[in-house]
């Protein structure tokens, strides 16, 4: 059982890695920011159309790396249109400690589709290097909101 899990969660990985969603910058764009993995080398550029009530109402990005930093961003890409900039951030919240600690992360109810979907990357949390690579997309969605437009993880 395990074992078809892991095998399932690599799939969807591989499938977002070689066919990311929502690749590539859009018409609307009202945040953006780069973002680099100096680890790794992945190096994404994500780009935010949030409307005046503070809504994401599309989220895209491009660039370069590894098959995780690629799934990551396709995922959050996919995830975050609709929700507000509070969900946003409490999504990144949670997202980061399921990729960084063992314990349970407990989700809101509002958000638990969401952190079912972004569960599977919760495996890098065994591989500390690997963590840079799924939670780049992430990092550098925030330094977009915050309005940097440069975010480099370290
Ligand atoms: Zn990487």
């Amino acid at each position: 059982m395990l074992d078809d899990l892991r095998e399932l969660y690599q799939e969807v990985i591989l499938d977002h890695g070689k066919n990311p969603r929502n690749y590539g910058k859009p018409e609307e764009v009202s945040h953006h920011a780069d973002g680099h993995n100096p680890l790794c080398g992945d190096r994404i550029t994500v780009y935010l159309d949030v409307d005046d009530s503070g809504v994401v109402r599309n989220a895209a990005f491009d660039g370069r790396g590894c098959a995780i930093s690629q799934a990551s961003a396709s995922l959050m890409t996919e995830i975050v249109p609709g929700k507000n900039l509070e969900q946003v951030e409490r999504l990144f919240r949670s997202f980061h400690e399921m990729c960084t600690s063992d314990a349970d992360v407990e989700a809101d109810d509002s958000l638990v589709d969401e952190m079912d979907r972004l569960q599977v990357l919760s495996g890098v949390r065994q591989y500390p290097i690997r963590v840079k690579c799924a939670t780049l997309a992430w990092h550098t969605m925030n330094a977009a909101l915050a309005g940097d437009h440069d975010a480099t993880t370290e």
